[in-house]
């Protein structure tokens, strides 16, 4: 029996493991692929506090490795249901069943697709939902990221270095995310935006050869691009739990600022509760609550 099981490895889930084990509890976080969550592919961070600039990756490894030093346990399996037993919750995974006395669920969210003809079939063979990862394969090439928030604008800004020209295809003409960023974009040579426009058509060989936009206005443009990259957005991994807790119409877990959910004992931390702000620092005060709340359940 673990005082705490958390699901989920990435800031909110690090952060509540680092709290849970600093108030002597017993913590097992399970994640299905490693630990850091969607900010491991962020190439610079410059708006958490104090880290004036750090990489995704540093940033997770660095919580990982304070979660572990404090004595979590941490294994990767994919949690796919929480049966709730009164007291006691069980997890249960692929290899085995956890029982804890409350469960902090902090699984983030997925990339969300375009929902053009043809994407599933083009995903690695020109289109990607992750610029640090795939953006080498596009060194001194054409590519177009699709998007208007942070993750669009960074990828964009991302590949900029990396590629020969960049279009920053946006659905409005307002970006959602940071105009720091935004401006940071607009000094570049080879960054061309391309505003009220969404992708419409992919055309393809073996590999991605062109896109066609379209503008409000119905203009059809062809870009020649060899990578498209997706960035519209995330759906939150609340699905398997959703008998025990409460999601809106979005899929985001209904919790208040508390983290509690409609079960006793079940909390959420992190981008799949609703919030108007998903941020690093929203996700890793999510863990800070979630795990003072579940601790105090536990004790009371
Ligand atoms: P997001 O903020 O939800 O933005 C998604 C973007 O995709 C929006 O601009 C949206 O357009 C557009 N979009 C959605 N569906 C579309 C479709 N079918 N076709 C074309 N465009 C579509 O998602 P995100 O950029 O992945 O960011 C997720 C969260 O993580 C945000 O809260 C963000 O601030 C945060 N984040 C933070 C950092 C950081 O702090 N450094 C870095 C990355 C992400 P509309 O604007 O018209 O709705």
């Amino acid at each position: 029996m673990t005082d705490i099981i958390i699901i989920g490895a990435g800031p909110a889930g690090l952060t509540a493991a680092i709290y849970a084990r600093r108030a002597s509890k017993s913590v097992l976080v399970l994640d299905a692929m490693s630990y850091g969550g969607q900010i491991i592919n962020t190439p610079h961070i410059e708006n958490y506090p104090v880290a004036a600039h750090i990489s995704g990756f540093d940033f997770a490894t660095k919580v990982y490795e304070q979660a572990k030093a404090l004595g979590a346990e941490i294994k990767f399996q994919k949690a796919l249901e929480i049966r709730d037993n009164g007291d006691t919750k069980t997890v249960v995974t692929a290899k085995g069943e956890y029982e804890a006395k409350a469960v902090i669920i902090a699984t983030g969210s997925k990339n969300r697709p375009l929902g053009v003809d043809g994407e599933k079939k083009l995903v690695g063979r020109g289109i990607s939902y992750c610029a640090t990862c795939d953006g080498a394969f596009f060194r001194g090439k054409t590519v177009a990221v699709v998007g208007g928030g942070n993750t669009a604008l960074e990828d964009a800004l991302y590949m900029a270095d990396i590629a020969e020209k960049v279009y920053l295809i946006h659905r409005r003409d307002a970006f959602r995310g940071e105009e720091a960023t935004a401006e940071k974009l607009q000094a570049r040579g080879n960054v061309e935006f391309v505003l009220n426009s969404q992708v419409t058509k992919l055309n393809a060989d073996k590999r991605l050869q062109s896109i066609e936009v379209t503008d409000k206005q119905g203009n059809v443009r062809t870009l020649e691009v060899s990578g498209l990259f997706v960035a519209v957005g995330r759906i939150p991994e609340n699905q398997p739990f959703a008998p025990l807790i409460e999601l809106d119409g979005a899929g985001y877990a209904v919790a208040a600022e508390n983290c509690r959910t409609k079960t006793k004992g079940i909390f959420v931390a992190g981008d799949n509760r609703v919030k108007d702000v998903r941020q690093l620092v929203t996700a890793t005060a999510d863990g800070a609550v979630a795990a003072t709340e579940a601790v105090h359940y536990i004790n009371s």
